[in-house]
């Protein structure tokens, strides 16, 4: 997934973390990619008041939509430094194609994740026998620091770890929870996880008091922590919790994300995550003109020009605004 906007703001990639159990309903704002026929994306994270969760930094919620007669998902090449991106589906096929060579369809319980390190760059679209129905998301993981340059890889995991838990299944994604723990590669202490919930049932999930927390509701509806929660928005739960309280009397099904609170200062701009205005400058010179980010091959359409950088410096931000 790329972010299309055409004039793409500044974005403070930190917020503060709160210290304590909080409920912060944060309502995303809607964009559309790829154009008038695109698909219409909810974006929660980041937001004016909560940049992150943990090293989350990028939540995209799109669907349930009908593909029928139009592209469906159709984002051409375009780069990535900095962060992973975390493809995951409730319902239909995405193709994934990268500079790595790597080709890749992700169905709904498999994970896509792309570590882009340094520099890479890839193409998503609905493939021509795609089902008709379209549901997922697209998060982006923030990298340390010193590990931001890592060599860019891909990975799928078709079989994560899952458990049933009191009539609700969950499955890790990212991290650890509740004894299961994903075998995607993580560089700081996160967790992501899809908690399916069969109408009428509750469960507790162990929580870390040293991570932060959200939840976004997928289908259905759920309540978290005595909170009722519909599809749309980020529900941010705060840190110093040791379990979190779900309930879905008609069902449904949520992604909770959660981490270490992201202590450095960033610079988020277009796709990139970085440390300070020259290396997006740089970033953005090097897709334009260079091989940093190779080429992906075998998408039928063009890549993603960066859009124009804005006029003042961008500045690097932490946690305190
Ligand atoms: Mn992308």
């Amino acid at each position: 997934m790329s972010n299309v906007e055409t004039a793409p703001q500044e974005l403070e990639c930190a917020g503060d973390a709160a210290e304590e159990p909080v409920h912060e309903l944060l309502v995303g704002r809607e964009v559309v990619l790829g154009g008038t026929r695109g698909l219409t994306v909810t974006r929660t994270i980041p937001h004016k008041d909560r940049r992150m969760v943990g090293a989350w930094c990028f939540v995209d919620h799109y669907g349930p939509v009908s593909i029928a007669g139009g592209p469906g998902m159709r984002v051409g090449p375009h780069p990535h430094c900095g962060l992973q991106t975390v493809s995951w589906l409730v319902e239909g096929d995405v193709l994934h194609r990268d500079s790595l060579g790597s080709l890749a369809m992700i169905t709904p319980g498999e994970l896509n994740l792309m570590t882009a390190g340094g520099g890479i760059s890839h193409s998503e679209e609905s493939p021509s026998d795609a089902p008709e129905r379209l549901h997922g998301v697209q998060l982006w993981v923030a990298l340390p620091g010193d590990q931001r340059d890592v060599t860019a890889h891909f990975e799928h995991h078709g079989d994560l770890p899952k458990r049933v838990v009191g009539g609700a299944r969950v499955t890790v994604i990212m991290g650890e929870l509740n004894g299961l723990v994903s075998p995607a590669k993580t560089y700081t202490p996160i967790v992501g996880a899809e908690i399916s919930l069969a109408p009428g049932t509750s469960l507790s999930l162990p929580l870390r008091p040293d991570f932060e927390y959200a939840v976004l509701v997928l289908t259905g509806g759920v309540i978290a922590d005595g909170v009722d929660l519909d599809v749309g928005p980020l529900l941010y739960l705060g840190s110093q919790r040791t379990s979190l309280d779900l309930t879905a009397e008609s069902g449904g099904r949520l992604l909770l994300l959660g981490g270490e609170p992201f202590a450095e200062q960033l610079v988020m701009w277009w796709n990139y995550v970085a440390r300070d205005h020259d290396e997006i400058v740089q970033a953005r010179a090097e897709w334009m003109d260079g091989d940093r980010f190779g080429t992906v091959v075998g998408y039928d359409g063009d890549p993603l020009p960066a859009p124009e950088l804005p006029g003042t410096r961008l500045k690097p931000r932490g946690r305190h605004r």
